[in-house]
């Protein structure tokens, strides 16, 4: 099933698989889990069936079962949408989930390969298999063959005569390189996740890479972490791009050079906070960092969310501060240590000097309050961010020094 989406960075999305499994602590509050448990039980039988089998209840609440249901039937339907969109992939499920074949990702790339007029919009927590598979050449032959049978099987719905006699008369050459129209992302949740899955990123072929840091539940430092002592332990390009030196080329004269090339980078950072249940509040100091970092760098910024969490107080008709407003909020320290109302009460309350012997600096504590997502809106400092990025020429990773 395909829907008009109310993710603000996209129009459409296609779920051709259903299912999933946690992997690391941004997954917790997994809204997808919430939407099949509701689906299991809808009226029409065959949106019952897509969802089915996917989820059970746990003694700690809702969780996916493991089982992931792959639907042949909805791989072909962006051929049949005529006006350009930009797809959300699979938001009911990871594309890159062990349980999902390498021959139903290709079949899912070529429908991709086959629909240029569309923008596709992946995302993943499975760097590793993401990196493994998009740069084998066993896959890539699996995308060209996928390809070739679906130009050729008559009964694929959405190709028009025409488009089958363009596509078979001028070999698409697509998997030679990565796909013009595919944006390749990762979520990231904190400073842990994005050391693990942005260099697989930078490491997989695409045209255009990105990361998704929602729900962000941890500062994150796109030029490498700060050491308490001053300084980076580790200087990172994600955001420019490793400079080095290419393969060797021959010039006329017959001298062997190496060119200066600038690696692969982020091509558009999105952040939001976390919305729904038991969500987790995000520090405005975290989405600071990123915006900051993205706009020193020229990396397109949005910040699709504020959640559940807001820094701007409840207030009422008249402007003022809602009675009560306090009881709703936290104090967040700037690692994500969250004061319950009345653990800090400041100056001095009974928790101030533990939290200033754990390193949190005054500066560093901050109050954040219980809204409603729409209240709570997605303005940072004033304003909304909404960058898309640029499509780029696509890397060739073996030309570039890592
Ligand atoms: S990877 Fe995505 S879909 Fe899967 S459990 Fe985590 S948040 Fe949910």
């Amino acid at each position: 099933m395909s829907a008009r989406s109310a993710i603000e960075w996209t129009d459409k999305t296609w779920s051709p698989v259903i299912g999933c499994t946690k992997v690391s602590p941004g997954c917790d509050g997994c809204y997808a889990i919430r939407t099949a448990n509701v689906r299991t039980q809808h009226p029409n039988p065959k949106v019952a069936a897509a969802f089915a089998g996917t989820v059970h209840r746990t003694e700690h609440g809702l969780d996916w079962t493991g089982q992931v249901n792959l639907l042949a039937e909805r791989l072909t339907e962006p051929l049949h949408w005529r006006t350009p969109l930009k797809v959300f992939v699979n938001s009911q499920s990871d594309l890159f989930h062990d349980q999902v074949p390498d021959e139903f990702i290709a079949r899912v790339f070529a429908v991709m390969a086959l629909t240029p007029r569309h923008t596709y919009q992946v995302l993943t927590k499975r760097h590793g298999r993401m990196r493994t598979l998009l740069n084998s050449p066993h896959f890539r032959a699996l995308c060209e063959t996928a390809e070739a049978d679906l130009v050729a099987d008559e009964t694929t719905p959405g190709l028009s005569r025409y488009e089958r006699e363009q596509y078979q008369t001028r070999w698409w050459s697509s998997f030679t390189e990565p796909l013009a129209n595919l944006w390749l992302g990762v979520s990231v949740e904190d400073q842990k996740t994005a050391d693990l899955r942005i260099p697989a990123l930078l490491e997989t072929r695409a045209a255009v890479r990105w990361i998704s840091a929602e729900p962000l539940i941890g500062p994150i430092d796109l030029f490498g972490p700060l050491h308490p002592l001053g300084g980076r332990r580790k200087l990172t390009y994600w955001l420019t791009g490793r400079p080095g030196f290419g393969e060797p080329v021959k010039t006329a004269t017959g001298l062997e050079m190496r060119p200066f090339v600038i690696g692969p980078r982020l091509d558009w950072v999105v952040a939001g906070g976390e919305s729904g249940p038991g969500a987790r509040p995000v520090h405005p100091d975290w989405l600071r960092t990123l915006r900051d970092q993205c706009a020193h760098t020229r990396v397109p910024f949005q910040f699709k969310q504020w959640g559940r969490w807001s820094p701007d107080a409840p207030l009422d008709r008249e402007g003022r501060v809602v009675r009560g407003a306090r009881g709703l909020g936290v104090t967040l320290a700037n690692d994500g240590t969250v004061y319950a109302p009345g653990d800090l009460a400041y100056p001095d309350g009974p928790r101030y000097s533990e939290a200033i012997r754990a390193g949190h600096a005054k500066a560093s504590l901050t109050q954040v309050y219980s809204r409603r997502k729409e209240a709570a809106g997605r303005e940072l400092d004033g304003r909304t961010h909404d960058e898309y990025p640029a499509p780029r020429p696509a890397w060739s990773w073996a030309e570039v020094v890592r």
